[in-house]
């Protein structure tokens, strides 16, 4: 059951209205990384999810994903009402004729520059901002959680850097307020879904086939350069920043045989997170 609460979960602020940077902020109201993928994305995860402190937690943070939908929906509507309405009511009599005299550039600049003008009546539209419709092709879920809370982080980590890019995109005090307070929730929701992941043991690999352990720690150097293997700067960071010992092969098709490969304990385990892998 949902109820409205007509408090903001933030109050929204915008000094000035300005249609081209609404048009930017609707990747965040109806593009690929935007709050209404993000509250999909962890509400059909969440009702699939029969771990109880997972399936609270998705829930939570889904409900507050639709929160900030409705700030970006009250950010978009503060910067689109007024100006354009003002400006269309300069224009008296036949304003497209006046618009085709270039008589009012400011207006037909901010048009086409803002779609949703002219479509939407200067209401949030679930386009982004380029004017693509929201499709739910945006959500990835598998229904693994070691793979889906992977991609959440990585979901929220694409949240925080869009937030960011607009937040660099606008002198607005206020929208750069409202923003910033988006943009950091989403690094809390970041450090929720890597602290989940890390509740899970073991998190890796996703699913529950272990793999061949022949193949599972090999790096296979493709790449000719004239460097040995172990100046190779490809093998070099992935040798110094794990402790998993990556093993290294020459280019298999060089000598067209099927590389030796070396034995290896069973060192991978299968993740066990959830049911429903
Ligand atoms: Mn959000
Ligand atoms: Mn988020």
């Amino acid at each position: 059951m949902f109820l409205h609460n007509k408090r903001m979960q933030y109050t929204v602020r915008v000094d000035r209205p300005d249609p081209i940077f609404a048009k930017l902020l609707l990747d965040q109201f109806g593009g690929p990384n935007g709050e209404l993928a993000a509250a999909m994305r962890y509400f059909t995860q969440g009702w699939a999810e029969s771990d109880v402190p997972r399936r609270d937690m998705l829930l939570d943070i889904a409900t507050e994903e639709l929160s900030h939908l409705e700030m970006v929906a009250q950010t978009l509507t503060m910067l689109l009402k007024g100006s354009p309405s003002a400006m269309v009511d300069e224009v008296e009599g036949n304003y497209l004729g006046n618009l085709l005299d270039g008589k009012h550039e400011r207006y037909v600049e901010l048009s086409m520059m803002s779609g949703q003008m002219n479509t939407g009546g200067a209401g949030p539209r679930l386009t982004d901002s380029m004017g693509s419709p929201w499709t739910a092709a945006y959500i990835d879920t598998i229904g693994q959680p070691t793979a889906d809370l992977r991609s959440d982080i990585a979901a929220e980590a694409r949240a925080k850097i869009t937030y960011e890019r607009l937040i660099k995109q606008t002198d607005d005090a206020g929208c750069k307020d409202t923003l910033t307070f988006l943009m950091t929730r989403e690094i809390a929701h970041q450090k929720m879904f890597e602290a989940a992941l890390d509740a899970i043991e073991p998190n890796f690999p996703p699913g529950r086939l272990p793999g061949n352990e022949k193949v599972a720690h090999v790096y296979f150097k493709d790449s000719i350069d004239g460097q040995g293997e172990a100046q190779a700067p490809g093998v070099a960071l992935v040798r110094g920043f794990t402790d998993w010992g990556f093993d290294v092969m020459a280019p298999s098709s060089s000598s067209g045989r099927e590389p030796e490969l070396p034995d290896r304990k069973p060192s991978v385990e299968s993740a066990t997170g959830s049911s429903a892998s």
